[in-house]
């Protein structure tokens, strides 16, 4: 039998405006207009919104990356600023997790017989100190004051050198270099109110230890603090100094002293 147009129409195969559409078959109401527009805007926003998050976030990230290469503030990730004001300079908490200020003043420097050097304001409490020690028969001298962060980097990659021919992986000798030498940026000598103290020549331990414990007992008097003392590396970041002593003022040095604490403590 030889079927013709007209049969598959009144069959139902295909309907009368020549879709095979849901109207046709029932299952389901008719898209309005209405709700077709709708659903187009609700598309377009959320494009829209995606498109602008994905523009900010490469904004963003690009700041990041300037901001890193060009340490600028908050878009500078990593060790933040220690607080610093000019009332109370003498007591800044600088150490590992608090790096000295971009705005910090470069210090003005008086330099010592030996040709180390230390903040002005600092020297006469430690000429004074000196001459207390001298006095009472030790020979001390300051083997490490004020450092350009151009010198203590250069300190710290000597050691990372040194721990690398030793046979540690990159990550392991910065690590290593990193528990015992101030990141740069980080480092008291920076900023010229801290000064390693040792036995001229120092090359006698019973010298150097002599002039450790005069100070332990003495140093407060003059204005300085033991700044790293055995037991608070939690708390200060380093390693017992006996030799670093760190310049706080008269006042700060006797509370610290009287108290049994750290400059971070002190500073809390
Ligand atoms: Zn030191």
């Amino acid at each position: 039998m030889t079927r013709t147009t007209t049969d598959l129409v009144a069959s139902g195969r295909i309907n009368a405006n020549g879709r095979n559409g849901r109207a046709a078959s029932g299952r389901g109401p008719v898209r309005s207009f209405a709700r077709y527009r709708y659903e187009r805007m609700a598309k377009a926003v959320v494009r829209l919104v995606i498109a602008g998050i994905a523009i900010v976030s490469i904004i963003v990230g690009a700041l990041f990356a300037l901001g890193r290469a060009a340490h600028w503030g908050p878009f500078a990730p990593g060790i933040p600023e220690a607080r610093y004001s000019a009332q109370s300079w003498s007591t800044i908490v600088v150490n590992r997790w608090h790096r000295i200020p971009d705005d910090y003043p470069a210090p003005e420097l008086t330099r010592l017989a030996n040709g180390q050097q230390v903040d002005s304001r600092i020297y006469p409490d430690l000429q004074r100190m000196f001459d207390a020690m001298r006095a009472d028969g030790l020979d001390p001298e300051v083997t490490a004051g004020y450092r350009t962060h151009d010198e203590q980097q250069q300190i710290m990659s000597d050691k990372v050198f040194l721990y690398e021919n030793q046979g540690m992986s990159a990550k392991d000798a910065e690590q290593e270099a990193g528990r015992l030498v101030a990141i740069p940026g980080t480092s008291e000598h920076e900023i010229g109110l801290a000064v390693d103290l040792n036995a001229v020549g120092a090359s006698d331990a019973d010298a150097n230890q002599r002039v450790y414990d005069w100070l332990a007992a003495n140093a407060w008097q003059y204005g300085f603090i033991l700044r790293y003392p055995d037991g608070g590396t939690d708390v200060t970041g380093n390693q017992y100094e006996p030799w670093h002593y760190r310049y706080v003022g008269a006042d700060a040095a006797k509370d610290i002293h009287d108290r049994g604490i750290t400059l971070e403590e002190y500073a809390r």
